[in-house]
């Protein structure tokens, strides 16, 4: 499963990001994923809740954006929106097409906590 991977990935850079801001906790992480790159939504949600518990990111949301296929016809210069099976340009029936989205996967933003520091020494390695 591919996903886990892509999701390690993200995980690793909204860390690191977090980390960089000082914030303690993730609470939410977007991400855009492109259509064309065949990433299952639930796939990634299972490997989110399997990879995040005593991290940073725990209890944290995974919220998905989905981009769908575009693409520009070079011949007679439609864009138009399709799916992974159909490239092709519906108005003139051109294979001359150069994708313009679809293939994201990206981080759009992560929604961090930095407030939740108090008298405990610790916050971080604390078990709750
Ligand atoms: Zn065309």
């Amino acid at each position: 499963m591919h996903e886990m991977g892509i999701t390690q990935g993200i995980l690793d850079a909204s860390f690191e990001a977090a980390e960089a801001a000082g914030a303690k906790r993730i609470i939410d992480i977007r991400i855009s994923v492109g259509e064309l790159t065949e990433v299952v939504d639930f796939a990634l949600q299972f490997a989110f809740e399997a990879l995040t518990p005593g991290t940073l990111a725990e209890g944290a949301t995974l919220t998905v954006n989905h981009v769908s296929a575009r693409s520009h016809c070079n011949a007679c210069g439609e864009d138009y929106e399709h799916d992974r099976f159909q490239m092709v340009c519906p108005r003139c029936d051109g294979f001359d097409v150069s994708l313009l989205q679809g293939r994201e996967l990206q981080i759009d933003s992560i929604e961090t906590e930095d407030d939740v520091e108090d008298d405990v020494p610790s916050p971080e390695t604390a078990q709750e």
